[in-house]
């Protein structure tokens, strides 16, 4: 654990800075924001467990208020934590559908076609809605036919030819809903003369988990990634990983919220744009055909966090004739799991709007994010199609 969390809220100078940027307090009155709720509700805490508020399971752990915060105050952190502590375990069969990716997804992907189409079906989603608390009017991702690790194992070209080689830390996305942006991963590192291998044991990195209280499970899934990634980097010289959540986690969930020690290969945890930016700055290169595209690029929560958008705005510069247009950094609401969840979804809606508004009216015809859950959301809310950057980019590619 991290040795200053645990006094980290005597930072606080009280400024309220964060309660600004927090999306959550700006719609929902029941939350009464990152500082009550962080700093000054964990020195409560800290005197008696009954100053402990339900309403903290309001926070979508967006992390906003942190990258706000002048004194660094761990606030996200926590609340995570003070809900790890203090709410009571939870038994909803809804969180813990939403929450066990890997379960739901080798299920789903062993029957995609009856899973996708009774998936829309409106008796279905009569049922998710008034049983489940799903809200019916919801799109749900599409599940793959095939795994990405399925088609790896199966059709990856030979990547034992490449000199260099990085270890894919694929997530559950692009494993059970979307092979292709793992595909387009692989041939972007073959074009820069990087080889790709998979961990040996990937889990979900457990966001999902953490976010719906199943905090046993999230650290099941940490120890076991922890391990499957210390033999990895026996053998390769980094992790890296298409989704911002995914990276985030890995480098800062883990030992702030989860207690693992990460110490030793925090910093080998690259998302694959600043990877790619990093392999063309030591003089690589990559061909790009021209695109002639109006591309609006959208800093999800966790990049904001993570800091790493200028990675992914320069690549997609190198694209020749691509119109890039940099949306101001604003939450899409939908926060992994919390948008899915009935009671939260008019708030991840009421977030998401002025952003989808300046989606629609800014001409674009598709949109750009590194997070899989934001492209759900803006997909859904706009009409238009979301893709990582590594998609983008592998598109272009000659
Ligand atoms: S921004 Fe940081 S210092 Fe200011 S009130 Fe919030 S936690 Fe405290
Ligand atoms: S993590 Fe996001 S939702 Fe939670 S308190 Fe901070 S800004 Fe608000």
């Amino acid at each position: 654990m991290n040795p200053l969390l645990s006094t980290n809220f005597d930072a606080c100078t009280k400024c309220t800075i964060c309660t600004e940027y927090c999306p959550v307090s700006q719609v929902r009155p029941a939350f009464a924001g990152p500082k009550q709720s962080g700093p000054d509700g964990e020195r409560q805490r800290l005197k008696d467990a009954a100053f402990y508020s339900e309403a903290l399971k309001y926070c979508t752990n967006c992390k906003r208020c942190e990258v706000a915060c002048p004194s660094n105050v761990h606030i996200g952190d926590e609340i995570a934590l003070a809900r790890k502590k203090f709410a009571p375990y939870n038994l909803s069969p809804r969180d813990a559908i939403l929450s066990h990716t890997d379960f739901m997804g080798s299920m789903a992907t062993m029957a995609a076609p009856i899973v996708n189409f009774m998936a829309n079906l409106a008796p279905t989603k009569f049922f998710l809605d008034k049983f489940l608390g799903i809200p019916s009017w919801r799109s749900f991702p599409r599940y793959a036919n095939k795994t990405f690790r399925a088609w790896f194992s199966d059709n990856a070209p030979d990547q034992s030819v490449y000199k260099d080689t990085v270890t894919l830390f694929h997530g559950c996305f692009v494993n059970y809903n979307n092979p292709s942006l793992g595909k387009d991963a692989l041939k972007l590192l073959n074009a820069l003369g990087v080889g790709v291998r998979l961990l040996a044991g990937e889990r979900c990195c457990g966001v999902p988990l953490i976010a719906s209280g199943f905090f046993q499970d999230a650290l099941d899934n940490a120890t076991t990634n922890k391990a499957s990634i210390e033999k990895a980097l026996e053998n390769t010289e980094r992790i890296v990983i298409p989704s911002s959540t995914c990276t985030m986690t890995l480098r800062d969930e883990y030992p702030e919220v989860l207690q693992i020690d990460n110490s030793s290969w925090r910093d080998r945890i690259d998302l694959l744009p600043r990877y790619f930016y990093r392999l063309l700055e030591e003089g690589r290169e990559l061909k790009f055909k021209p695109m002639e595209k109006v591309v609006a690029y959208h800093t999800a929560c966790h990049m904001e966090k993570l800091g790493w958008t200028a990675y992914s705005i320069d690549l997609l510069r190198l694209i020749p004739g691509i119109k890039l247009i940099l949306l101001p950094s604003l939450c899409c609401g939908i926060a992994g799991t919390y948008g899915f969840k009935k009671e939260n979804s008019p708030t991840a809606q009421k977030i998401g709007e002025p952003l989808f508004d300046l989606i629609k009216g800014s001409g674009c015809s598709l949109v750009v994010s590194e997070c899989e859950t934001c492209k759900m959301q803006i997909e859904m809310c706009t009409g238009l199609p979301c893709e990582n950057p590594v998609t983008i980019l592998a598109d272009a590619l000659i």
